[in-house]
This record gives structure tokens, C-alpha cells and sequence, in this order.
């Protein structure tokens, strides 16, 4: 296959306003978007997106292109926000650490100058790398179409692999991100065979602390399941311990054994495992520390 020729015919259109989009993707059929293009270009150059009449390019729409902090102190992100420019943001950086580790994890500069968090959420690859972090520090994903608009919590909304709880017609406008609470360490840890690799298994944790105790903890690895998998159970499991690095390695194990990997492009099903049980350990003892915690 020559990948340099875009075989199939497809109309393009570029809305100026988010009415005009939607208005698109309540009149048309088999509209597909484009933000960054990262994952669409590669799929319509292999020939995998059979079902494109029209491409809708969405970076003209001011609406959706910022990132803030809102009113209540909330991190919010447009979907067209360029990853590059979020993993550079100081708010994001202070504030959301695991996420602008993850974004500074993906692919290449020239990708990340491309790629956009909407992209990777709504192209739903169990590997990507925005999604542990959003679901661990809470993101809504919002939606919006002709007929309203709605927020999904981001541990709902990975189907299965390609497959996201939004509908056709509906554009993901951007993420609300709760405001951390004092106290909170987080971290991103990622093994990919390169560093500008897709992740052979990643772990997100973010954790809340009351003096030399767990309040709240959360968890969710890429990798190592059909989609992004949140870890409630486990999670939920450590708030009131009292944070110890024996209590670490407990719950390293735990993840170790708890998770069902496939292997795939080179990277055993054993090896995934064994590695979400090392890379879990780096990644609490890290986040702990960064809530100001020490190690008894
Ligand atoms: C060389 C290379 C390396 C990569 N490495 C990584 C990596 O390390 N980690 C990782 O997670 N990913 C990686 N990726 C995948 C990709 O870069 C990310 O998933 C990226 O975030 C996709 O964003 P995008 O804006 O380019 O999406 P696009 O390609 O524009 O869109 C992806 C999908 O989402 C849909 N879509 C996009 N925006 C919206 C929206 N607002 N509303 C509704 N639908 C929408 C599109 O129609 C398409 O189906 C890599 C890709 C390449 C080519």
C-alpha cells in the first residue's frame, strides 16, 4: 500500500461556528471530524475509514479552541487545544501534573503540535495516554448537538476499543476538570519501546492526603484492557490506610494480579503484566510524595 496517496474522494468542509458544525452533523451523513488529524490521516491513508463522505475540519471554531482556569476554579480545555500548547501550560503543569506528564509522553513534538485531547479521547485506542489522567482527576467530557448538550464522566465514557458513549451527531466541545484538593500528588508513569512510543503499559494515580493517611485514591492504567481502565475497586480500597511502603507494594501486587493484558506488536501479555506491577509501585510511592507524604 502507497501511503502518500489519498485514494478515497471525501467533500471538506471547515465551519466557522459551532452551530454550523452541529448543523452539519445533524444533516449530513457519515461526517467524520477532524482536529489534530493524527489518528484520522493514518486511518484514511490505510484505508480504514471507509465510511468518510465528508470531512469536517473544527479549528476554525473559536469556541472551542482555549484553555482555562473557569470561575470555580476549574480547568476547562477546548477541543481543538493543541497538546503541545496544554503539556506547556503552567496552571495545568502546577495544578494537574499527571495530565501534562502524559501529554509531554505522547508521541513527537510534531505530533503533540498536531494532536488535540478530544482527538485521543474520541478515537478511544486503549492506549491513550490523556485518559488515565482525566478519569483520575475527575473530567467530564462535554458533549453538545442540535439537540442539547450533556457531560459524560470520563471513567464512562471508553465503550470498547474505536467505541465512545457519544453519538454521531454529537461534538466533544471539551473537558471540565475538577480542581484538585490541597494535599493531592499525582503522577503519570508510561513504558513505551522509544520515548516518542504509544504505551506498552501506562498507570495514572492520584491521591489525597490527611497527615500519614490516604483520604481518597485513584487509579486507572492504559494498555492492559480493551479501553482505559479505571481501577475503582482498588483505589477505594486505600483511603483511611495508613500510607506505608509495605501498604505500596501490597497494592503493586494487587494491580499486577488484577489486570488481563493481551499481547500484541511485540509486548507478551506476561510482560505487560509484570510491568504494571513495577511501573504501579513507581507511580504510588511518586504521587504520595508529591501530596507531601513521607514513607514509614
Ligand atoms: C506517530 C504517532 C504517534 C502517536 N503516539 C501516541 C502516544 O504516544 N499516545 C497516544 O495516546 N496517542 C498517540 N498517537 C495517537 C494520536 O496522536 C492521539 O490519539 C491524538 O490525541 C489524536 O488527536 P487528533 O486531534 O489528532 O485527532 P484526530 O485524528 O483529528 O481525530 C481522532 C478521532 O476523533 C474524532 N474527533 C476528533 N475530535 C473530535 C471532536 N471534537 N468531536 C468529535 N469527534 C472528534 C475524529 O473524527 C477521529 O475519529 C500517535 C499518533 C501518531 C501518528
Amino acid at each position: 500500500m502507497n501511503t502518500r496517496f489519498l485514494e478515497k474522494e471525501y467533500d471538506y468542509v471547515k465551519p466557522a461556528t459551532l452551530d454550523e458544525a452541529l448543523d452539519i452533523l445533524a444533516e449530513k451523513e457519515n461526517v467524520k471530524v477532524l482536529a489534530g488529524g493524527t489518528d484520522l490521516i493514518v486511518k484514511l491513508k490505510t484505508d480504514a475509514l471507509e465510511d468518510m463522505d465528508i470531512m469536517m475540519d473544527i479549528n476554525s471554531i473559536d469556541e472551542l479552541c482555549g484553555c482555562c482556569i473557569n470561575a470555580d476554579g476549574d480547568l476547562v480545555i477546548g477541543a481543538t487545544a493543541k497538546i503541545s500548547h496544554l503539556e506547556k501550560n503552567d496552571d495545568i503543569k502546577a495544578a494537574y501534573p499527571a495530565l501534562s506528564e502524559a501529554m509531554h509522553a505522547m508521541a513527537s513534538v510534531s505530533v503533540r503540535n498536531m494532536a488535540t485531547m478530544g482527538g485521543n479521547f474520541m478515537n478511544a485506542s486503549p492506549v491513550a495516554d490523556t485518559a488515565g489522567p482525566a478519569m483520575c482527576y475527575g473530567a467530564q467530557v462535554c458533549l453538545k448537538s442540535k439537540k442539547g448538550e450533556r457531560t459524560i464522566d470520563a471513567t464512562e465514557f471508553f465503550l470498547k476499543p474505536g467505541v465512545t458513549a457519544a453519538e454521531d451527531d454529537e461534538l466533544l466541545t471539551g473537558f471540565v476538570i475538577p480542581k484538585p484538593a490541597d494535599n493531592t500528588g499525582a503522577a503519570f508513569v508510561k513504558i513505551g519501546r522509544v520515548k516518542s512510543d504509544i504505551a506498552k503499559v501506562s498507570i495514572t494515580a492520584v491521591m489525597e492526603r490527611e497527615g500519614d493517611t490516604v483520604k481518597s485514591c485513584r487509579l486507572a492504567m492504559g494498555s492492559v484492557a480493551p479501553k482505559p481502565l479505571f481501577l475503582a475497586d482498588i483505589g477505594a480500597g486505600l483511603e483511611g490506610q495508613k500510607m506505608t511502603e509495605e501498604l505500596i507494594m501490597k497494592t503493586a501486587d494487587q494491580i499486577r494480579d488484577f489486570v488481563k493484558p493481551i499481547g500484541d506488536h511485540g509486548t507478551t501479555a506476561e510482560y505487560r503484566k509484570e510491568m504494571s506491577g513495577l511501573i504501579a509501585r513507581d507511580c504510588l510511592m511518586e504521587a504520595w510524595k508529591r501530596s507531601g507524604g513521607e514513607l514509614a
